[in-house]
């Protein structure tokens, strides 16, 4: 007999760790699937050098729990892996998260069954196991995008993966080093790969906008401040479309009403302060393309100033609308371009044709490499859930549910998929937000959601397809509101050939997060519910 949780969650990253301790909250009992030898999912994978978040330390925390939040120090402006492993260590052992937990462990499918309304869960290493309910929280940036170059299984050296980066040091020494993508990645671990490399060879197919992060130690009054009213702190960024930096409002003005001079210094100043700032400097910067070209030109104009050979600056340079594809973060990467052992090869002008055991041959030049790095990104937001079978009801798979782009109600639920919750999936602000609040707004509305359930003898909870459908539009048409979806980005899955590019992630947490707290309180409109039989003897 296979053993019988109320919840199965996939995942044990940050969503699947609070998501752990909600369901203990509420009564229920829960097993947790892991791939990974340990907690932190996208951490626990990415140990590339230079690896570190892009959102400030103090709002990408925890604050589920307020003695937490007080404890924790944190030690810069953004953390990086190993401190943020540090943290998650710690949580998982306050908590006593590891109990619940079984690492290695890969689900490789799951299937409805209708005359139990339970879930059967199968995984690559422990058997199977049957649940009411399942939360996936496999995360947005968790399925690495490996492009298959011709050769490349001949290569003599290593191929590594940002996204897979091995549990020990990789050592660059004396090495020339082929590094193939330069988005958030790739332009954090470039710097520090080209300080140790005898050469590196950098093959950019597109230009991506980076800023300055101006990572600095944290300021321990400011974190006192915070401190002193996190909960004050957390509620100002939630009322933020990103749900974050509400000390550093949105100018809401055009850029058209100030005098070039003026949007020169406002730029310079954002600049200066480092992080994404830069989109904050307009109200208009995202939904009217021209104010988009002043910013965008102003980055650029930064580019031609820091990177001294006019041809490699010009190389390096973005065309498309910036903040379309996502912002990236980098101390040091333009001037890493001044340096004499490192090259960038424009690959998408001459692709990588072939790989050989000492080479990466373009249509232009050939190019030898003792090791070669893949910082290629992910199949995000669907690609982890689409390489689970998932079977709802009738046998449907998901994949097929989603073979036109996928389609949830609040990105919370799946019609055709009884009580099966998805965390900061598609449809909901996931990406588009610090994570750490989607995932502390997903992680208790479906614990609030389970004790309803538990409480009024709900056997099951399902969105309806006309639900879903209005959901759709809603959110594609917050989407073409914005230029968000003006350039082939991951959020529409564009660098995933043959993925059907639809804009996975709502634009504006603020409303998203409101709708979903009315829903609750009314009874959840938009599900059907099923109830558990009244036993005979009751009746
Ligand atoms: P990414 O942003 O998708 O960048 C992948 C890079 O690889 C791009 O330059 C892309 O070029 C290139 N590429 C993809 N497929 C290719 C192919 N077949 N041939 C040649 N080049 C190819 O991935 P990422 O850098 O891993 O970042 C993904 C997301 O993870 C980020 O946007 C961010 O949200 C998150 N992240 C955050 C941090 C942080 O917190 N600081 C750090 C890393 C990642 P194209 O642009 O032409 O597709």
């Amino acid at each position: 007999m296979a053993d019988e949780f109320d919840v199965v969650i996939v995942g044990a990253g940050l969503a699947g760790m609070q998501m752990l301790h909600e369901v203990r909250m509420v009564g229920l009992t829960a097993k947790v699937f892991e791939a990974g030898g340990g907690a932190g999912g996208t951490w626990y994978w990415n140990r590339y050098p230079g690896a570190r978040c892009d959102v400030e330390s103090l709002e990408y925390s925890y604050q589920f729990s307020e003695v937490l939040q007080q404890e924790w120090e944190w030690t810069r402006r953004y953390a990086d892996q190993a401190e943020i492993m540090r943290y998650i260590s710690h949580v998982v052992e306050t908590f006593d998260l590891a109990r619940d937990i079984r690492f290695h462990t890969r689900v490789e499918a799951m299937t409805y069954e209708e005359t139990t309304a339970r879930w059967t869960v199968q995984t690559d290493s422990a058997g199977e196991v049957v649940a009411k309910f399942v939360i996936m929280a496999t995360g947005c940036l968790s399925e690495p995008n490996v492009p298959y170059i011709p050769g490349v299984e001949t290569f003599a050296g290593d191929v590594l993966h940002t996204g897979r980066w091995p549990q020990d040091p990789v050592d660059f020494t004396g090495k020339r080093v082929g590094v193939i993508g330069t988005g958030s990645s790739g332009v954090q671990a470039i710097p520090l790969i080209a300080r140790q490399a005898a050469e590196l060879v950098v093959f950019q197919r597109t230009p991506a906008y980076t800023l300055p992060a101006v990572d600095e130690p944290l300021d321990p009054e400011l974190q006192a401040a915070i401190k002193a009213d996190y909960r004050g702190f957390r509620a100002r960024n939630n009322e933020v479309p990103t749900a974050g930096l509400s000390r550093f409002p949105t100018n809401p003005n055009s850029v058209f009403l100030f005098s070039t001079k003026e949007r020169d210094a406002i730029l310079e100043h954002n600049w200066n302060r480092g992080g994404p700032l830069m989109l904050r400097a307009f109200g208009d910067l995202l939904v009217d393309s021209a104010a988009n070209e002043v910013v965008a030109e102003f980055v650029r104009n930064k580019i031609r100033q820091i990177v001294t050979d006019p041809e490699v600056a010009a190389k390096l340079t973005p065309t498309h609308v910036i903040g379309c594809k996502r912002i990236c973060l980098s101390d040091g990467y333009y001037e890493t371009y001044n340096r004499v052992n490192v090259r960038l090869v424009d690959i998408k002008r001459h692709p990588i044709e072939e790989i050989t055991p000492t080479t990466a041959r373009t249509g232009e030049d050939s190019h030898d490499l003792d090791m070669l790095v893949f910082a290629t990104g992910y199949d995000a937001i669907t690609g982890a859930l689409s390489r689970i079978d998932i079977r709802g009801r009738a046998g449907l798979s998901l994949q097929e549910a989603w073979s036109d782009g996928p389609r949830t109600y609040l990105g919370l639920g799946v019609s055709g998929f009884p009580n099966l919750f998805i965390m900061t999936g598609p449809g909901s602000p996931s990406v588009l937000t610090n994570v750490l609040v989607a995932i502390h707004q997903h992680a208790t509305w479906i614990g609030e959601c389970l004790k309803h359930m538990t409480d009024n003898d709900i056997r099951t909870m399902e969105a309806t397809p006309e639900a879903e459908q209005n959901w759709g539009d809603h959110v594609r048409d917050l989407a073409e509101q914005t230029l968000l979806s003006s350039c082939g980005s991951w959020y529409l899955g564009a660098n995933i050939p043959g993925k059907t590019p639809v804009f996975m992630p709502l634009v504006g947490f603020p409303d998203y997060a409101k709708k979903c707290a009315e829903i609750a309180s009314a009874g959840y409109p938009g599900f059907a519910f099923q109830y558990d039989p009244v036993p005979v003897n009751q009746s």
